[in-house]
């Protein structure tokens, strides 16, 4: 039988958590970013791949699946990207009135956390997880969450979570290059805690205001200005996310640029900027870790 939406209150309480983590161009940029209800011990509710949290109704937007599968999967060794992909897209779930939609490519990781799992690319976080020494200062401020070094999404960053998640309990991950991570037992008490760390970070570093992102066509005119601080060719050549790896590249420097590249160009270069104010070193991608992308582009992994 079909899971029947109106039955249940999961999809309220997810898009509550998707509007209130996928309004904040400083939390989400463009498809970034994902959030998870699961309901039960083997269900969960997760945003699809190719659509933005902030569109995310109670009718659309997201996936169900069989999330004890997955964590399964995860314990007993995930494979190899497509094979772990494919996996995740064959647990989905029919759902009555709700357009069929495959699961965000992050879903691996929700399926190894507490009830509700809010994953965003906040700037805030990932001033310390994409710098040198952001970790250890991170350590400082949040004493019980956990940092996970850079690992390529699907089944490797999944492992390295897993080795770490509590299926019950509060529990944050920072996530090099990439992002964060807030699980709790209910929705409110996931924003609580996302909001709480990236408060203390803002507060903590004394941050400046996130610029406004005013949707323009082509490039916006303050990322116009940061790149030309920056120059095209630095921009090219030092990669900070799997973000920037997917979907800046030369023709949107040139000026192709979509409200979602301006937004990922706008927390680039407020990332850098505060970097320079703070004085810490920013940790690029690899020449390798970012040729995993080139292979990705045209698929799942352009879209989470
Ligand atoms: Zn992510």
């Amino acid at each position: 039988m079909s899971f029947d939406p109106s039955l249940d209150k999961a999809p309220e309480l997810l898009a509550r958590a998707a509007r209130a983590a996928g309004c904040r161009p400083d939390l989400t940029q463009g498809g970034g970013g994902n959030v998870s209800v699961k309901t039960g011990t083997e269900r969960m509710l997760v945003k699809a791949s190719g659509s933005q949290l902030k569109d995310l109704t109670p009718r659309s937007g997201w996936a169900l699946v069989n999330y004890g599968n997955i964590r399964r999967r995860i314990a007993a060794g995930p494979g190899g990207d497509n094979e772990f992909s494919e996996y995740i897209c064959a647990q989905a779930l029919p759902v009555l009135g709700v357009p069929p939609a495959a699961p965000s490519i992050e879903t691996g990781f929700h399926a190894l956390l507490n009830t509700v799992v809010i994953h965003t690319h906040s700037v805030y976080a990932n001033l310390l997880n994409m710098s040198a020494e952001g970790h250890a200062l991170g350590r400082r401020l949040f004493p019980d969450a956990e940092f996970i070094p850079y690992k390529a999404p699907g089944p490797q960053l999944c492992t390295a979570i897993n080795d770490r998640a509590r299926a019950s309990g509060p529990q944050v991950f920072f996530l090099a290059n990439h992002g964060l991570l807030a699980a709790h037992a209910g929705v409110e008490g996931a924003l609580e805690l996302n909001e709480r760390v990236n408060e203390t970070i803002r507060k903590g570093l004394k941050l400046p205001p996130y610029p406004a992102v005013l949707p323009s066509a082509g490039l916006s005119a303050h990322n116009a200005a940061r790149l030309a601080h920056y120059g095209k060719s630095f921009m090219l050549e030092n990669v900070l996310s799997p973000d920037q790896a997917l979907y800046v590249g030369a023709p949107e420097l040139d000026g192709k640029a979509s409200p979602a590249v301006n937004e990922v160009l706008t927390a680039l270069f407020y990332i850098l900027d505060c970097m320079a104010g703070l004085k810490l070193t920013p940790r690029f991608l690899t020449k390798s870790e970012v040729a995993y992308f080139d292979t990705m582009k045209s698929g799942r992994y352009s879209r989470k």
